[in-house]
Formats: C-alpha cells, structure tokens, sequence
C-alpha cells in the first residue's frame, strides 16, 4: 500500500510563523519510522530524514520533513500508558484546568481523546458532559465500551469539528504531531465559545534542549514549540496564550492555556527566555558526545562477552538503536509490555522485542533503560533482576533528573 503513497514531504518554512529561512540544527540522518513494529519477515519500516530546523524569527524548531500520517499512524501501537505517573499528572492536570474555568457544569472535549483516561478523569472531577474524539477508530470503541465516554471518530480539523461550543477543550501530545496548525486553530476555534478554556499540553522544549533528550525526536513530533513560537501562531486570531503550566512529567511537559483575547480573566503576563539558534548547536554538540560514549560502552561490554538487552520499546528506543546502529549482536533484545509490539522488531533494525518477564528469566548483564521515563517504577518492579546482578545503563549517561 505505502509504495504507491508518497512516504513524506518536506516543510521548511516556519509553521508558526512562515520564516523561509531555517537553520538545520540537528540531523540524525534517514531514521525508520519509530513506531513502524513489523514482524521480522515483513518488510522493514520505512525511512525518512530525521533534521531539526530552527527559526530564528519566532524560535519554532521543526523536522525538515513530514511523514504521510496514513503511512505514519497506519500501525499505531499506542494506549495512554496506564502508570501511577500518569494518573497523579491527569489528576494534577483536571485540577489545573478546573481552578481556571468558569464554575458551571462544565462540557468537555478532549482532541486525541485515546481510550478516554483523561476524560475520564474530568467526568470524575465534575464535567457533566465529555466527548472525545480520536482518528483511531479501536480507540474509539475502547472509551465507549470501557468508560463510556462517546468519542467522534474524526482526525481533529476545521472541516471535521462540527459540534456545539464546549467549556473545555483538551489537546494533550497532539499539536506537535500536526502539520497545519493554521486548521488546527480554525478548528478550536469552531468548538469554542468566548469563555472557554483551551489547553495544548506538548513536551517541554526546554528540558529537551536543557538535558539532551535527543531520543525524544522522531517523526510523529513534527514541531518542539515554544511560547514565542504559539504567540506567533496566535497573531492576526482571537486567541491568545493566557497561562502556562510547568510539569516534571516526561522529561518535562508544558501545558499552554489559550483563551479568547476578550475574555474578562486576568491576564498575568506570560514570559520565557529564548531558546536561541547556539542552545540548539550546543544541544546537537553534546548529543552527538553522548550517543559516542554510548556506543563505546556497548562495544566495551560485548568484548568482554556481556550481554547486553533493551528495556522498553518506546519510541525512543527506536532512535537510539538507530543513531547507534546497533543491531541483535549489541543488544540482543528489548522487553516491552505492550503485546502488539511482541514479537515484531524495534523499527530499523533486528532487535526482536520479547515479553517484559524475559527480563528475569533471561537475565541479561546489562539492559539499556529506553524508557527512562518511567525509570523509577521500572527499578521498583525489576528489583529482582537488579538484585541478581543485573544493571541498567541511561541512554543520557545518568537516570534524568
Ligand atoms: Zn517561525
């Protein structure tokens, strides 16, 4: 099918801001599609260029390209994780947003609702209505049939969101994976009302910049925004940034809160310092040193016949195992919980990804933590495997921070 499709296009003027001159600042080569598992007889993930562009206009940094969604969701494992990490953050979140809505019986609309966790959580918070809406039609089915919440099955654009104004509309990790944000901003603007409440939750830019969290870039996040980057967007519409929100989750996550720009609520004034074109050389410098160390420790272990596995197959183990090229000889395999990714191969390469228990039985010597971000209940839940000897080595040199 995706043979005849065109793999991806590229995008090198400014999505915020329009600026025709970007600046390649990081560029990890042709990289599988992270999340393309594929069974080891089937044809390899397809590949495309992985580069960073920043704008030096408004500070949005981009991927030069971008991936035909069709191709890019086609097989999409994703669940909202189910992890007390999560859950505390979506309570933290409901709370957030509850504290600034207007008190009435609030409505509720969340874009890329999933299995409906969070609306879910809002409805227990006091929403008396909530929809959800999500281009997965199985995700669909899952929030009605588990948690009855009914779900449009739409990929969020103005063409598709046709529905009455909502109080409170959601759009967690989803506008950094859409290209057309000028849509994007017709469509919220179409389900909302002069007092609603919007919030965009997105990965923190700053703390990816600030820590090297160079696995957390791949296809499906097209953009790494920033609050100078959304106020450019926001120019010439009746929105604009009221609030924003700081969380520890995820190697950071930011949660902009957009309202209409005659909306009575004060307006305290929104500020960030810059991230500038040199934090991004610098990023890029030091990342390439880590993947470096990286390699070589791999290499060190395996001549003194250890073995060496994965643990987690989330994206970002996908760009690590290919920025190092690494294939079954370096580590041997990665663990993951999700059964749909069992039995496949991490994107790229020939790494097989087995069941989370073989962590245990098979006992390897060392197992790369590619899900650092859930490192702390994963120690807790490995302690055996830590208590025989076993030992986890951090992509980023150290557990994050
Ligand atoms: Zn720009």
């Amino acid at each position: 099918m995706e043979e005849s499709m065109t793999l991806y296009q590229e995008h090198n003027t400014c999505r915020a801001c329009g600026n025709r001159h970007l600046i390649p600042v990081f560029d990890l080569g042709y990289q599988a599609l992270a999340n393309c598992f594929r069974t080891p007889d089937e044809e390899p993930a397809p590949k495309a260029p992985l580069c960073v562009l920043y704008c030096e206009t408004c500070t949005l940094a981009q991927l030069s390209v971008v991936v035909n969604p069709e191709i890019l969701y086609s097989n999409y494992a994703y669940t909202t994780p189910s992890s007390t990490l999560q859950s505390h953050h979506m309570k933290r979140l409901a709370d957030a947003l509850f504290m600034d809505a207007a008190p009435r019986n609030h409505t509720a609309l969340e874009i890329g609702s999933n299995d409906g966790a969070f609306l879910e959580v809002l409805r227990n918070r006091g929403c008396e209505k909530v929809w959800g809406c999500d281009p997965s039609m199985p995700q669909c089915v899952k929030a009605l049939n588990e948690r009855k919440i009914p779900s449009y099955n739409w990929l969020f654009s103005e063409n598709t969101a046709v529905m009455p104004p909502m109080d409170i509309v959601v759009a967690r990790h989803v506008f950094c994976h859409v290209d057309d944000w000028p849509d994007f901003i017709r469509g919220l603007i179409q389900v909302t009302h002069s007092q609603s409440l919007i919030a965009i939750e997105v990965p923190s830019t700053r703390v990816l910049v600030g820590q090297l969290l160079w696995d957390t870039i791949y296809h499906e996040h097209t953009s790494y925004l920033t609050l100078h980057a959304i106020g450019a967007l926001l120019k010439g519409t009746p929105l604009r940034v009221d609030r924003v929100l700081d969380y520890d989750l995820h190697g950071g996550s930011v949660v902009y809160l957009l309202r209409y720009r005659d909306h009575a609520h004060t307006m305290t004034p929104v500020e960030e310092s810059w991230i500038t074109r040199e934090d991004w050389m610098q990023f890029a410098k030091l990342a390439v040193g880590q993947r470096e160390n990286l390699i070589r420790s791999v290499v060190r272990l395996r001549a003194s016949d250890k073995v060496v596995a994965g643990y987690g197959a989330p994206a970002k183990a996908t760009v690590v195992a290919n920025a190092c090229k690494w294939s079954s000889s370096d580590i041997k395999f990665v663990t993951d919980t999700t059964p749909e990714k069992v039995g496949k191969v991490l994107p790229g390469t020939d790494i097989v990804v087995v069941g989370d228990e073989m962590l245990e039985l098979l006992q390897p010597d060392y197992a790369v933590m590619f899900a650092w971000n859930y490192h702390e209940e994963i120690r807790k839940a490995k302690h055996q495997y830590v208590k025989k000897g076993g030992a986890f080595i951090y992509p980023h040199g150290a557990p994050p921070l």
